[in-house]
């Protein structure tokens, strides 16, 4: 049993206990993923068939990863039948099979919040609520806390606190708005990515048959990542594992960061509670990191007050000390980013995609982006606007949605009118408000216009437009009765007009917009051919709308090849990876930690942990910069650096920019602390100072009292050219 070998003692007992209810509480590096990828591996060796075998993580590449690397051990035919995924693309699945139960099609539309954000602005309007007081996507995030946590809308008027609390904030229509959201995602045949959740627990509370079914499918359950699961989650693990028991979790406390999307750290509290005899297995050796890193971001985590102790260490190298690099603005900062991965590209022979750039937030990307293609640094952005986010691939894909869920008024409406073809906003109110008052949806209004014309109210021209648009929709949905996905994708891309409309527009942008339509047909061939390839593959093209819908964080790029490169981006998004170098940016205060999170002690432990979780992807290098102006908000304002690198012990760090050092003399002559002032003597070159922003803080920003810049680290400054011939970012 070779693959057993690779693994230390704890390791081994959590590997092959494969009975009972487990989990492994440990920190960052450790090998939780390791143990459950190898723990799959050994069931399956144990002849436990991969029918009954269920992994879920947080994100559908490290599900990917994970297959692959257990079909090493066991080979392909047995992992393809495991299942693995993520919570929402797994119960996705489940909830197709078993929709009929809960009154949905098994062809639901799955919405991704840019589509809920539009159904919910249509009911704040359509309710004649003040938009101003109520932002969709502020009440977006307000319902889905309230799915979450199960709080159906029955639940929310029966429970006169919740009712209260947001009479108590002003917002006294949202379980009105929350009703009407429901009803309408309900009557599209639609669920959102909190529906998944939510309608799944239903699913299994109200029918029993069906929990049978799935309890006794998915006999051996394991969960990544567990200290980010939802209540919702929780919920169905429990439910499903609750007759065998064989439920294997691993989590780190420390790395719990999604708490504004309802991750409750207390399911891990009550993983104990609910399963008393529960096995529970802690790992100490990081074997990812040097130990300046791992000790360092034990430092910066050991002040949360919240959180299990836990010992973590490295056997690895000392490794090099964290370099730390301020800069004048944020451009500087990207130049420096970008000069620094030449640099060791070229004198270290290492591959871009061993350079992971991480950030607090989207917006710094493009700053990025510029300054790694000014040096022809190949690189790859995740997350942000997906590619399936762009409006022209959301149109063509609205039109697909119309096909497989003609009830999808929300895909409808996008292209009744799109490309033009006279059939206005009037118009539509007027379908809607017919639609309504027969209590049928549009496409059945639209499916009968000779019956409904009469007491349509629209002239014979605007009823012959609406009967040619339907017509069209209904020959293309009898063309996906017999020619496959890519085919009618083409023939509506085409004869929708949309190519056409796309193609006047010869500015680069719009060219751009074409060759992303290309991309998605590119991208639905390969999703035909791949599910071809497999036994039970389906290459429908309503599997395609679901895969690209629950795929935001494998998003595809307009030319995906296998050029290695740099990875951009956001914290939350590098959870689980390790890359051997990373520049954490923007360790500013009020960016990181963000001024919208620190208030409370609570927001501020989550940011901490942020902070953990970007400095522990590190393997072999770190590099930490911060700017001291920042274009932000369409201004330039004064940045102060971030508290978190003065909680980092200063023996970690060194200082890079000797350039500045004379700066950090005080008048003593005595370098002074790096980051006690701006630098001294420099043109500012921001027009006007802005005020501070007053924020309630629960701790001042502590000044490291023994850091001193280092002189002798090199200048980096490679030249920016380069005569390879490398694809540059291609985003
Ligand atoms: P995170 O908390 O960041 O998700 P993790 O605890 O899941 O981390 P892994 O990603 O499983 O940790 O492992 C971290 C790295 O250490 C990986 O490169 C893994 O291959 C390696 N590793 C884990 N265990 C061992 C071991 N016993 N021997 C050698 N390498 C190991
Ligand atoms: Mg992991």
């Amino acid at each position: 049993m070779d693959y057993l070998q690779g693994l230390n003692e704890p390791q081994l007992e959590a590997v092959t206990t494969i009975e009972g209810p487990l989990m492994v509480l440990a920190g960052a590096g450790s090998g939780k993923t390791r143990v459950l990828t190898m723990r799959i591996a050994h069931l399956i060796t144990n002849l436990i068939d991969p029918f009954h075998i269920l992994a879920l993580t947080f994100t559908n590449k490290a599900a990917k990863e994970m297959k692959d690397r257990v079909a090493k051990v066991v080979g392909q035919s047995e992992a393809k039948s495991l299942w693995m995924g993520t919570f929402h693309s797994v119960f996705a699945r489940i909830l197709r099979s078993e929709a009929h139960y809960i009154g949905f099609p098994s062809n639901f539309t799955i919405y991704d919040s840019q589509d809920s954000v539009n159904v919910l602005k249509k009911v704040i309007k359509e309710l004649n609520i003040d938009g101003d007081l109520y932002k969709a996507k502020k009440v977006l995030g307000r319902i889905s806390q309230y799915k979450n946590n199960l709080i159906t809308v029955k639940a929310y008027f029966n429970n006169p606190e919740l009712i209260e609390n947001d009479e108590r904030a002003n917002q006294k229509h949202i379980g009105l708005i929350y009703q009407k959201y429901v009803e309408a995602c309900f009557k599209n045949g639609a669920m959102d990515f909190d529906d998944l959740l939510l309608r799944t627990n239903e699913l299994l509370t109200r029918f029993p048959e069906v929990l049978a079914k799935y309890q006794d499918r998915f006999r051996y359950i394991l969960v990544d990542e567990y200290q980010d699961t939802n209540h919702s989650q929780y919920l169905i693990v429990k439910a499903l594992a609750s007759k065998f028991e064989n439920i294997c979790v691993v989590g780190d406390d420390a790395q719990s960061i999604y708490s504004f999307r309802g991750a409750n750290i207390l399911n891990i509290l009550n993983f104990k509670k609910d399963y008393p005899d529960a096995v529970t297995v802690s790992l100490e050796q990081n074997y990812r990191s040097t130990q300046n890193i791992v000790n360092a971001a034990n430092v910066v985590i050991g002040k949360n007050l919240q959180q299990f102790k836990k010992n973590v260490f490295s056997e690895n190298e000392v490794g090099e000390k964290i370099k730390v690099y301020r800069s004048l603005s944020d451009a500087d900062e990207a130049a420096f980013v970008a000069s620094n991965i030449w640099q060791l590209h070229n004198s270290e022979q290492m591959n871009f995609d061993q350079f992971a750039i991480l950030y607090r937030t989207n917006s710094q990307t493009r700053a990025f982006e510029d300054s790694l293609r000014k040096k022809n640094i190949p690189y790859r952005v995740y997350g942000g606007l997906s590619f399936y986010q762009r409006k022209e691939v959301k149109d063509l894909v609205a039109y697909l949605r119309l096909l497989v869920n003609e009830n999808d008024a929300e895909a409808l409406f996008r292209v009744i009118n799109f490309p033009a073809r006279g059939i206005g906003e009037s118009t539509q109110n007027k379908l809607i408000v017919f639609a309504d008052s027969q209590n049928i949806t549009v496409s059945q209004v639209l499916g009968n216009l000779g019956q409904f014309a009469p007491t349509l109210q629209l002239n014979n021209g605007i009823i012959t437009k609406l009967a040619d648009f339907w017509a069209m929709i209904k020959a293309f949905q009898v063309m996906l009765k017999d020619e496959n996905a890519y085919t009618v994708a083409m023939e509506v891309a085409k004869r929708s007009g949309l190519i056409k409309t796309l193609k006047d527009d010869q500015t680069p942008e719009g060219i751009s917009r074409v060759e992303n339509i290309q991309e998605l047909m590119n991208s639905m061939q390969g999703f035909i051919d791949e599910q071809q390839q497999v036994e039970d593959g389906d290459s429908s093209l309503s599997n395609f709308l679901e895969n690209i819908a629950l795929s935001a964080d494998t998003q595809k790029d307009k030319k995906d090849d296998n050029t290695p490169k740099v990875s951009l981006m956001t914290i939350h998004l590098s959870k689980g990876l390790e890359f051997p170098v990373v520049h954490l940016v923007g360790l500013e205060e009020n960016l990181f930690p963000s001024f919208m999170s620190s208030s409370t002690r609570e927001e501020l432990e989550e940011e901490r942990r942020l902070f953990y979780v970007a400095l522990t992807r590190a393997e072999k290098r770190a590099f930490f910069s911060y700017a001291i102006s920042r274009f932000q908000w369409g201004k330039i304002t004064d940045a102060e650096p971030s508290r978190f690198l003065s909680e980092v012990d200063s023996e970690y760090l060194e200082l890079i920019n000797p350039a500045l050092e004379s700066r950090f003399m005080n008048h003593s002559g005595l370098k002074s602390n790096i980051f006690d002032e701006a630098p001294m003597g420099e043109t500012r070159f921001f027009k006007k100072k802005e005020p501070k922003k007053s924020l309630e803080r629960d701790e001042p920003t502590i000044i490291p009292k023994n850091l001193k810049p280092v002189a002798t680290a090199k200048i980096i400054n490679p030249s920016g050219s380069s005569s390879q011939d490398i694809e540059v970012g291609d985003r």
